[in-house]
């Protein structure tokens, strides 16, 4: 079921107070989005603390990430458009920047993906049904350069289909995608406390 854009507004609304609660958009971090049945998308503006936000801090912006409105988006607003792009099950994208994934993201330097098995949580990925399952997540390094940054990530998941809508920018944060807002947000819960585990677990390793 899709949304209206008064509907979805409503959602990002309450999805941004929830990352909020979480400590996981601190400042005016992260950016939270919904696509529309008209093909649009609507995305919270640049700049705004998303715990704060109001109807008029979400705007409308096309499939290239170029403003419908005359709102000014945010430079990550490709990091919402090409995933869209990429996966046609996702209908809500949230970026957040919350801790243990941005500690771990920078303790694994070498790696490009990150794999998870035996973590129940893993269960929280889109088709997953057992523990026992390998999911990968990759990382990329941060940049301000995003329409580069989307170009790896465009590529990525052309080439790994099977992988879940998720991927981590170094140092920098988490980009999630799900069918609906509430299904983003419990991934984004799940992979962020499968980081916290990570990252404990590394400390025990030394
Ligand atoms: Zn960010």
């Amino acid at each position: 079921m899709t949304l209206s854009y008064q509907q979805a507004i409503g959602q990002l609304l309450d999805a941004g107070r929830r990352l909020d609660a979480r400590g996981w958009v601190a400042a005016t971090g992260g950016n939270l989005s919904y696509r529309l049945d008209d093909g649009s998308v609507a995305i919270t503006v640049s700049g705004r603390h998303k715990g704060d936000l109001v109807a008029d801090d979400i705007m409308r912006v096309d499939m290239n990430g170029a403003s419908l409105d005359g709102k000014a988006p945010s430079a990550e607003t490709l990091l919402h458009t090409g995933l869209y792009r990429a996966r046609p099950e996702v209908n809500a994208i949230l970026h957040s920047h919350p801790r243990a994934s941005v500690l771990y993201s920078l303790m694994v330097p070498s790696a490009v993906v990150v794999t998870l098995t035996g973590y129940e949580f893993v269960k929280a990925f889109p088709g997953v049904r057992t523990h026992e399952a390998v999911v990968a997540l990759p990382i990329y390094n941060n940049t301000q350069d995003m329409p580069a940054l989307q170009r790896k990530v465009d590529s990525w998941f052309e080439n790994n289909p099977q992988a879940p809508a998720v991927y981590l920018v170094r140092g920098h944060g988490l980009t999630v995608g799900g069918a609906t807002v509430d299904a983003a947000r419990y991934t984004t819960e799940a992979v962020e406390e499968l980081m916290a585990y990570e990252l404990e677990r590394s400390r025990w390793a030394r």
